[in-house]
This record gives structure tokens, sequence and C-alpha cells, in this order.
């Protein structure tokens, strides 16, 4: 849009300069403060372009203040979705954005396969979610560590659209934001992971693993029956080996369904051959999801499971739960 108003008014290549410093690195609030252009300008850009694609309908903070989430109506349609900022203890600060509203995989886990499918988010309007919470911080003197694309959605089967928002927070011009700082996670989609490669794609990836076994991957996140483990897995390795980028398998722990010892020692066999640099198990308790029938693990499940991961030299760390409190937490994302 900036673009074509840009070509329409025959502004000097300068003036885009300028509005991209001014949009993406200072993080302004408003065309107001674009001061870099006359105040006759900015009236007619406000009158062209929407500042945002998406309004912050409402935001809800966790007790702790560590974790908030945001629901946003996007101005095209009114549909909602949420986005979360999280707050660690060590000073980063992380924004776990979107791409899609509801989620066509539908994991028995997670809140958002619960919803229906409504549709892709664009290229801007995964950046505006980005840029809300970059202000956000900004006006707190703190400033964005990570971008994850782990939020509502799949990423890899909205690729085009994710890969041109990346194209922007990453781009020099624009908002600069550094390639390894940002984490595509997938729930497995084998083709689409060679085509990560193909494309280039130097930023990180988590695989939502959840399970060493076919059938019990089956049973939890529907889509993997179209994909063979030992394939997508394989796959996942040839991306680490490809970009000598550490990749994060996301296990999330349910009572008595994948967190024995001997699913843990399934899980090595099925990470080995790989240089060990290369892998990192990311250890999620469940996050309760409305009337699923699953169950957290306990902590001593989680760390006999843990146990058997570093006996046989894998990294891994148990993920602290951020935001479960407010429904922000891994897999309770939904449009409430
Ligand atoms: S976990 Fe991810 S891929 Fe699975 S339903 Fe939820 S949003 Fe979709």
């Amino acid at each position: 849009m900036i673009d074509e108003f840009i070509k329409k008014n025959l502004l000097a290549s300068f003036r885009m300069a300028q509005f991209n410093q001014a949009f993406y690195k200072d993080y302004i609030s408003s065309f107001d403060e674009l001061t870099t252009w006359s105040k006759r300008l900015r009236e007619e850009l406000k009158k062209a372009v929407s500042f945002s694609t998406l309004v912050a309908v409402k935001k809800i903070e966790s007790s702790d203040h560590g974790t908030q989430k945001v629901l946003f109506s996007r101005i095209s349609d009114d549909k909602c979705f949420e986005s979360v900022l999280m707050r660690h203890g060590d000073g980063r600060n992380t924004v776990c954005v979107s791409c899609m509203i509801g989620c066509p995989v539908g994991c028995l886990f997670c809140a958002t396969g619960k919803m229906k499918f409504v549709g892709n988010l664009s290229a801007q309007e995964i950046v505006d979610q980005v840029l809300h919470f970059a202000r956000l911080l900004k006006k707190e003197k703190q400033s964005l560590s990570n971008i994850v694309f782990m939020g509502m959605g799949e990423p890899l089967l909205n690729l085009d659209q994710v890969m041109e928002s990346i194209k922007i927070l990453n781009s020099a011009e624009k908002m600069g934001f550094g390639i390894r700082r940002i984490t595509i996670s997938t729930s497995g989609i084998t083709p689409k992971i060679f085509e990560l490669m193909k494309r280039g794609y130097k930023g990180r990836l988590a695989l939502s693993l959840h399970a060493p076994l076919q059938k019990l991957r089956e049973s939890i996140i529907p889509i993997a029956k179209k994909y063979e483990l030992l394939e997508l897995v394989s796959a996942v390795k040839a991306f680490a080996t490809r970009t000598q980028l550490r990749v994060s398998y996301e296990y999330i722990l349910i009572s008595g369904l994948n967190d024995k010892p001997t699913h843990a020692q399934k899980l090595v066999r099925l990470l080995s051959k790989t240089d060990p640099e290369l892998v990192h198990v990311n250890l999620i308790p469940y996050n309760p999801v409305g009337k699923a029938a699953f169950i957290r693990s306990s902590s001593n499940a989680i760390h006999a499971f843990a146990d058997v991961l570093t006996h046989a030299g894998i990294q891994n760390t148990f993920r602290v739960t951020m935001g479960d409190d407010i429904k922000a937490a891994c897999g309770q994302l939904a449009a409430e």
C-alpha cells in the first residue's frame, strides 16, 4: 500500500527510506509521528493508507506480568485471532505470532486446532503483530529479542505469506531483525521443509514432534497420517545439516500417553545419527485445553523422561510454562 501511495503521488525514492526508518525501525505509533514528511503529505497518507491492518481489541496480562496476550481483529473482515508477548526472566522478549485464524491441522491437544479454520493471515497482518509488540516494548525502553511462528496456524501451510513477512522483518531497509532470531515451528509438513531449504530460509526451525512413534503421533496430530515419521525427521535433520542451526524438537508431555521412559528411549533412537549439537528437545508440560481428555504429566515423569535424554547425550530443556493463567501458554490460543 505504501509503495502504491509513493508511486501514485510521484514521491522521490528517499520518501520510502524515511517511511521505513520511522515505521519499521523507530516504531512510530501513528502517521502523525512521521515528522520527516510534511504535514500535508502525512494527511494525504492517512487518507490513503491504514496505519495497521489490525486493531488490538483486548489485552490480558498474566498474574506475574510475564506474558501478555492480545486479541487482534483484522480490519479487512473483523475476524479475530490472538498473539502473545513473553517477557522472560533473563530480559529477553519473544513474540509468538499467528499466521492463520484457526488451523486446519487439528492437533488434539491444541485450542486453535479445535476452532474452525477461517483462513490465512497476510504477510502484513503477520508483520503488524510484531510491530504492535515492538511499539509496546519501545515505550518500556525494551526491545524484541525473538520472533517465533508458534501462535495460531501452521506456517508451512501459509508459506508464501510467512516467507514474505520474514522478508519484511529481516530486510535491512525495513525492520532489519536478525534471521537467526526468527523461528518457524511446524507440525511436520515434510515436502514444505524441503521447500524451505530450496527457498534459502536461514532462520531457525522447530518441529512439533510430540511422539516418537508413527501411530502414536497420528493419534494426536491428524495430519501426521500424511507424512511418515522417519521421512519427516530425516528432512528436519537435513535442514539442520544444511543450515548448521540447532533444531528444536517440541515434545508436549501428556500423562500416560507419551511420557514413559520407553517413549524417551524411542525418541533417543529417532534422533540418533545426527550431530548432537544440532538437536535440542524442548519438553513442554501439557496445558489443559477445553474438555480435552488429556492430563499433564507429573513432575516425576517429566524428570524421568528428561534423564533418559540426558544420559543419551541429547540436549533438552523443560519449558517453563508461561501465561497458562490467561490461556496464552503453548497450545492454548483461540479467538475467545
Ligand atoms: S498445534 Fe499448531 S499445527 Fe497443531 S492445531 Fe495447533 S496451531 Fe495448528
